[in-house]
Protein backbone atom coordinates (compact mmCIF):
# COMPACT_ATOMS: atom_id res chain seq x y z
CA UNK A 1 0.00 0.00 0.00
CA UNK A 2 1.44 3.60 -1.18
CA UNK A 3 0.26 6.95 0.30
CA UNK A 4 -0.38 9.91 -2.04
CA UNK A 5 -1.00 13.22 -2.15
CA UNK A 6 -1.44 14.69 -5.91
CA UNK A 7 -1.88 18.61 -5.05
CA UNK A 8 1.04 20.44 -3.16
CA UNK A 9 2.24 24.40 -4.39
CA UNK A 10 5.63 25.82 -4.66
CA UNK A 11 5.91 28.90 -2.34
CA UNK A 12 9.30 29.67 -4.31
CA UNK A 13 11.93 28.47 -6.74
CA UNK A 14 15.38 27.93 -5.89
CA UNK A 15 16.32 31.46 -7.53
CA UNK A 16 14.92 33.03 -4.86
CA UNK A 17 11.61 34.07 -6.82
CA UNK A 18 7.69 33.52 -5.69
CA UNK A 19 6.00 30.75 -7.51
CA UNK A 20 2.90 31.01 -5.04
CA UNK A 21 2.52 34.44 -3.23
CA UNK A 22 0.26 33.20 -0.83
CA UNK A 23 2.61 30.18 -0.24
CA UNK A 24 5.41 29.35 2.41
CA UNK A 25 8.81 30.66 1.60
CA UNK A 26 10.30 27.21 2.72
CA UNK A 27 7.38 25.66 0.24
CA UNK A 28 10.81 24.69 -1.91
CA UNK A 29 10.76 21.26 -4.07
CA UNK A 30 13.74 19.98 -2.26
CA UNK A 31 11.92 20.76 1.00
CA UNK A 32 8.81 18.93 -0.31
CA UNK A 33 10.71 15.59 -1.12
CA UNK A 34 12.27 15.60 2.23
CA UNK A 35 9.83 16.16 4.96
CA UNK A 36 7.30 14.37 2.09
CA UNK A 37 9.17 11.19 2.93
CA UNK A 38 10.69 11.59 6.13
CA UNK A 39 8.18 13.27 8.24
CA UNK A 40 4.53 12.28 6.07
CA UNK A 41 5.58 8.80 4.75
CA UNK A 42 4.21 9.56 1.66
CA UNK A 43 5.54 7.76 -1.37
CA UNK A 44 3.82 9.90 -4.38
CA UNK A 45 3.79 13.50 -4.43
CA UNK A 46 2.35 16.02 -7.45
CA UNK A 47 3.80 19.24 -7.73
CA UNK A 48 1.03 21.09 -9.61
CA UNK A 49 3.54 24.36 -9.84
CA UNK A 50 6.27 22.24 -12.44
CA UNK A 51 4.91 24.57 -15.30
CA UNK A 52 6.97 27.59 -13.50
CA UNK A 53 10.28 28.55 -15.55
CA UNK A 54 12.04 28.52 -11.98
CA UNK A 55 10.38 25.01 -10.82
CA UNK A 56 11.28 23.56 -14.04
CA UNK A 57 15.08 24.82 -13.40
CA UNK A 58 15.10 22.79 -10.08
CA UNK A 59 13.95 19.94 -11.30
CA UNK A 60 17.13 19.80 -13.41
CA UNK A 61 18.94 21.37 -10.78
CA UNK A 62 18.31 17.86 -8.62
CA UNK A 63 18.58 15.92 -12.01
CA UNK A 64 21.87 16.92 -12.16
CA UNK A 65 22.70 16.13 -8.67
CA UNK A 66 21.64 12.70 -8.87
CA UNK A 67 18.73 13.62 -6.28
CA UNK A 68 16.12 13.14 -8.58
CA UNK A 69 16.32 9.67 -10.87
CA UNK A 70 13.94 9.53 -13.84
CA UNK A 71 12.14 6.06 -13.63
CA UNK A 72 11.22 4.50 -16.90
CA UNK A 73 7.25 4.47 -16.46
CA UNK A 74 7.26 8.25 -15.72
CA UNK A 75 8.15 10.24 -12.47
CA UNK A 76 11.02 10.78 -10.69
CA UNK A 77 12.09 8.88 -7.42
CA UNK A 78 13.92 10.84 -5.06
CA UNK A 79 15.24 8.49 -2.17
CA UNK A 80 12.13 6.89 -1.66
CA UNK A 81 9.67 9.21 -2.65
CA UNK A 82 8.26 9.50 -6.18
CA UNK A 83 7.48 13.00 -7.84
CA UNK A 84 5.15 13.76 -10.68
CA UNK A 85 5.99 16.82 -12.33
CA UNK A 86 2.25 18.77 -12.52
CA UNK A 87 0.37 22.24 -13.21
CA UNK A 88 -3.02 23.60 -11.76
CA UNK A 89 -4.58 26.26 -14.11
CA UNK A 90 -7.67 28.74 -14.03
CA UNK A 91 -9.90 28.16 -16.90
CA UNK A 92 -13.46 29.34 -17.96
CA UNK A 93 -15.62 26.60 -18.42
CA UNK A 94 -19.55 27.85 -18.67
CA UNK A 95 -20.32 31.06 -16.74
CA UNK A 96 -17.39 30.46 -14.38
CA UNK A 97 -14.21 29.54 -13.98
CA UNK A 98 -12.30 26.57 -12.09
CA UNK A 99 -8.92 24.38 -11.51
CA UNK A 100 -7.98 22.17 -13.39
CA UNK A 101 -5.07 19.62 -12.65
CA UNK A 102 -2.38 18.35 -15.53
CA UNK A 103 0.51 15.29 -15.27
CA UNK A 104 3.04 14.64 -17.20
CA UNK A 105 6.02 11.72 -17.13
CA UNK A 106 8.97 13.96 -17.37
CA UNK A 107 9.56 17.68 -17.32
CA UNK A 108 10.29 17.50 -20.87
CA UNK A 109 6.65 16.90 -21.32
CA UNK A 110 5.91 19.77 -19.03
CA UNK A 111 7.95 22.12 -21.31
CA UNK A 112 6.61 20.99 -24.19
CA UNK A 113 2.80 21.64 -22.84
CA UNK A 114 3.90 25.25 -21.71
CA UNK A 115 5.46 25.74 -24.84
CA UNK A 116 1.84 25.00 -26.59
CA UNK A 117 -0.13 27.09 -24.63
CA UNK A 118 2.41 29.98 -23.60
CA UNK A 119 1.01 32.83 -24.90
CA UNK A 120 -2.79 31.96 -23.11
CA UNK A 121 -0.81 32.82 -19.93
CA UNK A 122 0.69 36.01 -18.81
CA UNK A 123 2.75 34.94 -15.98
CA UNK A 124 4.96 31.40 -16.54
CA UNK A 125 6.38 31.94 -12.98
CA UNK A 126 3.61 31.87 -10.67
CA UNK A 127 1.42 29.76 -9.67
CA UNK A 128 -2.77 28.66 -11.19
CA UNK A 129 -2.69 31.55 -13.52
CA UNK A 130 -5.79 32.15 -15.50
CA UNK A 131 -4.90 30.73 -19.13
CA UNK A 132 -6.89 32.82 -21.86
CA UNK A 133 -7.80 29.78 -24.17
CA UNK A 134 -10.66 27.61 -24.41
CA UNK A 135 -10.69 24.55 -22.92
CA UNK A 136 -10.57 22.67 -25.77
CA UNK A 137 -7.56 23.72 -26.93
CA UNK A 138 -5.82 23.34 -23.08
CA UNK A 139 -6.52 19.61 -23.53
CA UNK A 140 -5.34 19.17 -26.73
CA UNK A 141 -1.73 20.11 -25.43
CA UNK A 142 -2.35 18.26 -22.40
CA UNK A 143 -3.12 15.09 -24.26
CA UNK A 144 -0.06 16.30 -27.14
CA UNK A 145 2.67 16.12 -23.85
CA UNK A 146 1.19 13.15 -22.99
CA UNK A 147 -0.30 14.51 -19.69
CA UNK A 148 -3.80 13.31 -17.75
CA UNK A 149 -5.59 15.71 -16.09
CA UNK A 150 -8.95 15.79 -13.81
CA UNK A 151 -10.36 19.11 -12.23
CA UNK A 152 -9.74 20.30 -8.91
CA UNK A 153 -11.39 20.80 -6.11
CA UNK A 154 -14.84 20.07 -7.10
CA UNK A 155 -17.44 21.23 -4.63
CA UNK A 156 -15.45 24.26 -3.55
CA UNK A 157 -17.41 27.88 -3.94
CA UNK A 158 -13.97 28.71 -5.24
CA UNK A 159 -13.25 27.77 -8.31
CA UNK A 160 -14.34 24.80 -7.96
CA UNK A 161 -16.46 23.30 -11.20
CA UNK A 162 -19.97 22.12 -9.54
CA UNK A 163 -19.13 24.58 -7.45
CA UNK A 164 -18.86 27.62 -9.05
CA UNK A 165 -19.42 26.80 -12.82
CA UNK A 166 -22.12 23.95 -13.76
CA UNK A 167 -24.83 21.37 -12.03
CA UNK A 168 -23.28 18.88 -14.34
CA UNK A 169 -19.73 18.23 -15.94
CA UNK A 170 -21.01 17.18 -19.26
CA UNK A 171 -22.78 20.47 -19.49
CA UNK A 172 -19.42 22.36 -19.72
CA UNK A 173 -17.05 19.70 -20.48
CA UNK A 174 -16.29 17.95 -24.14
CA UNK A 175 -15.57 14.86 -22.17
CA UNK A 176 -16.29 13.34 -18.82
CA UNK A 177 -13.00 13.33 -16.59
CA UNK A 178 -11.88 9.84 -15.16
CA UNK A 179 -10.91 11.18 -12.04
CA UNK A 180 -11.68 14.39 -9.69
CA UNK A 181 -10.39 15.73 -6.86
CA UNK A 182 -13.49 15.81 -4.09
CA UNK A 183 -11.48 19.23 -2.44
CA UNK A 184 -12.51 20.45 2.08
CA UNK A 185 -15.44 20.76 3.24
CA UNK A 186 -17.01 17.43 1.26
CA UNK A 187 -16.28 13.78 1.22
CA UNK A 188 -17.47 10.17 -0.97
CA UNK A 189 -20.52 10.18 0.16
CA UNK A 190 -21.32 13.58 -0.73
CA UNK A 191 -19.61 13.55 -4.21
CA UNK A 192 -22.03 9.97 -4.76
CA UNK A 193 -25.17 12.69 -4.78
CA UNK A 194 -24.32 13.07 -8.19
CA UNK A 195 -24.90 10.12 -10.46
CA UNK A 196 -22.43 10.88 -13.42
CA UNK A 197 -20.03 10.41 -10.58
CA UNK A 198 -20.77 6.72 -10.77
CA UNK A 199 -17.25 5.10 -12.53
CA UNK A 200 -14.82 8.75 -11.95
CA UNK A 201 -11.69 7.94 -9.30
CA UNK A 202 -11.94 10.23 -6.59
CA UNK A 203 -8.83 11.81 -5.10
CA UNK A 204 -8.58 13.45 -1.99
CA UNK A 205 -5.46 16.12 -1.85
CA UNK A 206 -3.62 18.74 0.50
CA UNK A 207 -3.49 21.51 -1.76
CA UNK A 208 -0.68 22.46 0.79
CA UNK A 209 0.20 25.82 0.62
CA UNK A 210 2.56 25.50 3.46
CA UNK A 211 5.12 22.11 4.60
CA UNK A 212 3.11 21.14 7.67
CA UNK A 213 -0.29 20.87 5.39
CA UNK A 214 1.14 18.24 3.21
CA UNK A 215 -0.93 15.30 3.60
CA UNK A 216 -4.16 17.29 5.67
CA UNK A 217 -5.97 15.25 3.04
CA UNK A 218 -4.07 12.23 1.15
CA UNK A 219 -5.29 8.84 -0.24
CA UNK A 220 -4.13 5.10 -0.05
CA UNK A 221 -3.79 2.82 -3.18
CA UNK A 222 -3.42 -0.54 -2.87
CA UNK A 223 -3.01 -2.14 -5.96
CA UNK A 224 -0.87 1.22 -8.03
CA UNK A 225 2.59 1.33 -8.81
CA UNK A 226 4.50 4.76 -7.33
CA UNK A 227 4.86 6.52 -11.19
CA UNK A 228 3.32 8.23 -13.63
CA UNK A 229 2.62 5.44 -15.52
CA UNK A 230 0.94 4.13 -12.07
CA UNK A 231 -1.38 7.03 -11.80
CA UNK A 232 -2.29 6.47 -15.34
CA UNK A 233 -3.47 3.11 -14.64
CA UNK A 234 -5.12 4.46 -11.92
CA UNK A 235 -7.10 7.06 -13.67
CA UNK A 236 -7.83 4.69 -16.22
CA UNK A 237 -9.53 2.40 -13.64
CA UNK A 238 -7.17 -0.37 -13.99
CA UNK A 239 -6.10 -0.06 -10.35
CA UNK A 240 -8.83 1.53 -9.08
CA UNK A 241 -9.79 -0.80 -6.29
CA UNK A 242 -8.00 -0.44 -3.36
CA UNK A 243 -8.34 3.74 -3.52
CA UNK A 244 -9.01 4.81 0.08
CA UNK A 245 -9.40 8.68 0.90
CA UNK A 246 -8.48 10.22 3.77
CA UNK A 247 -9.56 13.64 4.56
CA UNK A 248 -10.69 16.16 7.38
CA UNK A 249 -15.01 15.56 8.36
CA UNK A 250 -16.46 17.77 5.61
CA UNK A 251 -18.47 19.88 8.79
CA UNK A 252 -14.75 21.07 9.88
CA UNK A 253 -14.36 22.52 6.09
CA UNK A 254 -14.66 26.46 6.07
CA UNK A 255 -17.13 26.09 3.04
CA UNK A 256 -19.21 23.33 4.16
CA UNK A 257 -22.83 25.41 4.97
CA UNK A 258 -23.24 28.85 3.30
CA UNK A 259 -22.25 31.82 4.85
CA UNK A 260 -24.36 34.90 5.14
CA UNK A 261 -21.71 38.34 4.26
CA UNK A 262 -24.52 40.75 5.17
CA UNK A 263 -25.02 38.60 8.97
CA UNK A 264 -21.48 37.25 8.43
CA UNK A 265 -23.00 34.23 10.15
CA UNK A 266 -23.05 30.65 9.16
CA UNK A 267 -26.39 29.55 8.03
CA UNK A 268 -28.43 26.39 10.27
CA UNK A 269 -31.37 25.48 9.01
CA UNK A 270 -31.25 22.41 6.33
CA UNK A 271 -29.79 22.52 3.13
CA UNK A 272 -30.11 23.33 0.88
CA UNK A 273 -30.05 27.41 1.52
CA UNK A 274 -29.37 29.36 -1.28
CA UNK A 275 -29.75 32.17 0.30
CA UNK A 276 -30.13 33.52 4.38
CA UNK A 277 -32.75 32.52 6.56
CA UNK A 278 -32.62 35.42 8.77
CA UNK A 279 -31.71 38.43 6.72
CA UNK A 280 -33.06 36.98 3.28
CA UNK A 281 -29.95 38.39 1.82
CA UNK A 282 -28.64 36.53 -1.72
CA UNK A 283 -25.17 37.84 -0.96
CA UNK A 284 -23.95 34.64 0.49
CA UNK A 285 -20.94 32.17 -0.09
CA UNK A 286 -22.65 29.15 -1.07
CA UNK A 287 -21.81 26.24 1.54
CA UNK A 288 -20.53 22.91 -0.29
CA UNK A 289 -22.92 21.04 1.27
CA UNK A 290 -25.80 23.53 0.40
CA UNK A 291 -24.50 23.69 -3.23
CA UNK A 292 -24.19 19.61 -3.47
CA UNK A 293 -27.95 19.70 -2.02
CA UNK A 294 -29.28 21.92 -4.66
CA UNK A 295 -27.72 19.65 -7.56
CA UNK A 296 -27.83 16.49 -6.83
CA UNK A 297 -29.69 13.95 -8.70
CA UNK A 298 -29.81 10.94 -6.06
CA UNK A 299 -29.47 10.41 -2.49
CA UNK A 300 -25.76 10.97 -0.77
CA UNK A 301 -24.55 7.71 -0.29
CA UNK A 302 -23.88 6.39 3.26
CA UNK A 303 -20.68 7.06 4.44
CA UNK A 304 -18.19 4.13 3.99
CA UNK A 305 -15.02 3.78 6.30
CA UNK A 306 -13.58 1.00 3.72
CA UNK A 307 -13.54 3.95 0.80
CA UNK A 308 -13.25 7.51 2.78
CA UNK A 309 -11.57 7.50 6.33
CA UNK A 310 -12.43 11.18 7.98
CA UNK A 311 -9.50 11.90 9.41
CA UNK A 312 -7.34 14.75 11.16
CA UNK A 313 -3.25 15.80 10.27
CA UNK A 314 -1.41 13.73 13.52
CA UNK A 315 -0.67 17.31 14.89
CA UNK A 316 -4.25 18.41 15.15
CA UNK A 317 -5.07 15.79 17.66
CA UNK A 318 -5.71 16.72 21.70
CA UNK A 319 -2.64 16.06 23.49
CA UNK A 320 -0.12 15.98 20.40
CA UNK A 321 1.75 19.64 20.59
CA UNK A 322 5.29 20.22 18.93
CA UNK A 323 7.33 18.42 22.09
CA UNK A 324 4.66 15.19 21.72
CA UNK A 325 4.82 15.43 17.85
CA UNK A 326 8.53 15.47 17.60
CA UNK A 327 8.37 12.52 19.99
CA UNK A 328 6.26 10.66 18.26
CA UNK A 329 8.00 10.92 14.93
CA UNK A 330 11.65 10.24 16.88
CA UNK A 331 9.82 6.77 18.21
CA UNK A 332 7.63 5.72 15.11
CA UNK A 333 9.20 7.60 11.92
CA UNK A 334 6.95 9.20 9.75
CA UNK A 335 2.82 10.33 10.51
CA UNK A 336 1.48 7.89 8.07
CA UNK A 337 3.25 4.94 10.36
CA UNK A 338 2.10 6.66 13.16
CA UNK A 339 -1.51 6.93 11.68
CA UNK A 340 -1.51 2.99 10.19
CA UNK A 341 0.99 1.44 11.46
CA UNK A 342 2.24 1.17 14.89
CA UNK A 343 0.22 -0.87 17.80
CA UNK A 344 -1.55 0.57 20.08
CA UNK A 345 0.03 -1.54 22.84
CA UNK A 346 3.63 0.03 21.22
CA UNK A 347 2.21 3.58 21.18
CA UNK A 348 1.25 3.52 25.10
CA UNK A 349 4.53 4.44 26.67
CA UNK A 350 6.05 6.87 24.15
CA UNK A 351 2.31 8.67 23.71
CA UNK A 352 0.24 8.10 26.67
CA UNK A 353 -2.48 6.26 27.46
CA UNK A 354 -4.67 9.36 25.67
CA UNK A 355 -2.90 10.15 23.03
CA UNK A 356 -2.20 6.63 21.71
CA UNK A 357 -6.84 5.96 22.57
CA UNK A 358 -6.48 9.43 19.56
CA UNK A 359 -4.59 7.81 17.49
CA UNK A 360 -6.49 4.81 16.92
CA UNK A 361 -9.61 6.84 16.53
CA UNK A 362 -8.37 8.67 14.03
CA UNK A 363 -7.12 5.34 12.26
CA UNK A 364 -10.44 4.22 12.13
CA UNK A 365 -12.05 7.39 11.23
CA UNK A 366 -14.02 7.67 14.38
CA UNK A 367 -13.13 11.24 15.70
CA UNK A 368 -16.11 12.59 16.50
CA UNK A 369 -17.66 16.18 14.85
CA UNK A 370 -19.54 18.89 15.39
CA UNK A 371 -20.93 21.58 13.10
CA UNK A 372 -19.26 25.28 14.01
CA UNK A 373 -21.35 27.87 14.92
CA UNK A 374 -20.98 31.36 14.50
CA UNK A 375 -17.48 31.37 12.56
CA UNK A 376 -15.85 30.53 9.47
CA UNK A 377 -14.61 27.15 11.03
CA UNK A 378 -16.94 23.77 12.25
CA UNK A 379 -15.49 21.93 15.02
CA UNK A 380 -14.03 18.28 16.25
CA UNK A 381 -15.17 17.76 19.54
CA UNK A 382 -12.01 17.61 21.87
CA UNK A 383 -9.92 18.64 18.73
CA UNK A 384 -8.07 21.81 20.13
CA UNK A 385 -6.77 23.55 17.08
CA UNK A 386 -7.94 23.13 13.26
CA UNK A 387 -5.84 23.66 10.37
CA UNK A 388 -6.87 27.31 9.33
CA UNK A 389 -6.22 28.21 5.33
ZN1 LIG B 1 -7.09 25.52 -6.92
ZN1 LIG C 1 -4.02 24.34 -5.64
Amino acid sequence: MIFADLHIHIGQSLDGKYVKITGAKTLTLPNILEVARDVKGLSLVGIVDSHSMGVQQDFKTLLASGDLRPLSTGGYAAHGVTVIPGHEIELQVGEGYAHFLAYFPYIEQVGKYVGSIKNSIKNWQLSTQRGFLPFELWLEAVNRAEGIWFPAHVFTPHKGIYGNCCRRLREVLPILPNAIEIGLSADLSMAESISELESVVMFSNSDAHSLPNIAREYNSFAHTDPSFGGLLDLIQSKTKTGVRNYGLPPRVGKYHRTYCLNCENVVKSNPPMLACPDCGSRHVVMGVLDRLVSIADRPMGKHNVSTYVHQVPLRQLPGIGPKMYERLLKAFGTEMDILHFIDEEELRPIAGEKVAAWIIKARYGELKVEAGGGGLFGRVVDILSLPVE
